[in-house]
């Protein structure tokens, strides 16, 4: 048996059978419990999601399903992040999978940096409830201009110090979760530069402003925006070390990326295989779609994509469950993958002629769930110039 380390906690890895037969259990779940329950027409009704997705949680778990990287004792599965490539893939086919299996964003990544950065009362007040889904979290970072959004220098949200606690005034905005959360990691600026607060979300001056509708097609706790006015938080309130909120989020978007990599990957394959279960039935001047080159060409290109896609992101799992910086290669992966499932998707709407992009089927709503991700976690464009630029100051071969 491997062992990996996060947080000071070893995670095991299990031997391939057993692990192919979760992922098997994984599959089928997502095939005959998940999927027939996704009501696309319902989409947009977040209550009626949450109801499914703690349905489905149950059912997981009398299946042994549960959050990959978890520990066994909160329902965890203590999965290494090599593990959670295949696991994060199968339970990404579905919108629904990764909010009922506790392993969606904003969530996860949450998880995973509270885990490495709660003092042992944080822990015990966010981190468990969080692991035990008893509550729930967002990441306040993004602010609408002139503050911080590709830039992270643009930081305008202050912490100033009052008596042994915080103020914090800020503007956020696109904060996934958000509707739903019990609390928000919030990103302010301190003297000693920007830090990260724990508020609850019933803090006095703590205020939701709206929902922003998005592409995003199922309600899964929206993307809000906040308004932070004289919000005073105690000294326990800080997380992390004071000042060091950029390495921090740092910190967390590796993971998250790693994981929207693998559950994305499952997303654009579902549509593809939609696509092709089309393309074998639908006719077009006496022969099948699928017998079509410029069709057989765009079928071809979504496998090549989806293979590297997967390769890239395995890679950069084994870097991390290594211990290694992932910094240079979770840029590439993420940029790759963005781009890849986006074109697997595109192309298949365009197999799929109209009903590509209706509603009858959810390849339009897989569209429109993968666009956004070519922004978040880092624009593709931010991670180009970074990566052209270590490369340039320190030589680095292609
Ligand atoms: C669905 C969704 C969910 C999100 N969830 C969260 C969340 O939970 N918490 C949170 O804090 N934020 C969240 N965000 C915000 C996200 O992190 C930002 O959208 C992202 O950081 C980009 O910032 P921006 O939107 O202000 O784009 P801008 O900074 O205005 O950039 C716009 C575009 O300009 C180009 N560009 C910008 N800078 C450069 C550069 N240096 N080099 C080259 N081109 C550049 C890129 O093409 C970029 O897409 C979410 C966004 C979306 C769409």
């Amino acid at each position: 048996m491997g062992q990996g380390r996060e947080g000071g906690r070893p995670m095991s890895t299990r031997p391939p059978a057993d692990h192919a037969a979760l992922i098997e259990n994984l599959r089928d779940f997502i095939d005959t419990e998940v999927i027939p329950r996704e009501d696309l027409k319902a989409a947009h009704d977040g209550q009626a999601v949450d109801r499914v997705a703690a349905e489905l949680y149950a059912i997981a778990r009398s299946r042994g399903l549960g959050a990959p990287r978890g520990r066994p004792e909160d329902g965890g599965l203590g999965l290494s992040w090599t593990e959670c490539c295949a696991y994060l893939e199968q339970a990404g086919r579905s919108f629904l999978g990764p909010h009922a299996l506790r392993c969606g964003p904003p969530t996860q990544p949450d998880m995973f940096a509270l885990d490495k950065l709660a003092t042992p009362a944080q822990r015990q007040r966010y981190l468990e409830p969080l692991l035990r889904g008893e509550r729930k979290s967002c990441f306040a970072m993004t602010e609408p201009a002139p503050g911080v959004g590709s830039d992270p220098r643009m930081l305008l949200a202050s912490a100033r110090p009052d008596g042994d606690g915080w103020v914090i005034n800020g503007h956020k905005w696109f904060i996934t979760g958000a509707m739903k959360a019990d609390f928000a990691i919030v990103v302010a600026r301190t003297e000693a530069g920007p830090s990260w607060f724990l508020v609850d979300a019933d803090t006095p001056g703590y205020q939701i402003v709206r929902d922003i509708p998005t592409l995003e097609p199922f309600d899964l706790g929206g993307h809000a925006e906040i308004k932070l006015t004289d919000c005073r938080v105690g000294p326990d309130a800080l997380v992390g070390e004071q000042g060091q909120g950029l390495a921090h989020s740092q910190l967390r978007l590796e993971g998250a990326r790693l994981f929207h990599c693998m559950r994305y990957i499952g997303l654009a394959s579902r549509a593809m295989a939609i696509a092709q279960d089309y393309a074998t039935r639908r006719e077009s001047q006496g022969v099948k779609l699928a017998e079509l080159q410029m069709v057989q060409a765009m079928v071809a290109d979504a496998h090549i994509q989806l293979y590297a896609a997967r390769t890239m992101t395995l890679d950069v799992a084994r870097r991390l469950d290594a211990g290694e910086s992932i910094r240079h290669h979770s840029s590439m992966a993420k940029v790759f993958v963005a781009e890849a499932v986006n074109q697997v998707a595109d192309s298949a709407v365009q197999i799929c002629g109209a009903l590509g992009v209706s509603e009858d089927t959810p390849v339009s709503m897989i569209f429109r769930m993968l666009r956004p991700f070519r922004i978040y976690d880092g624009a593709s464009e931010v991670h180009r110039s970074a990566i052209a630029k270590r490369a340039l100051r320190h030589g680095l071969a292609a």
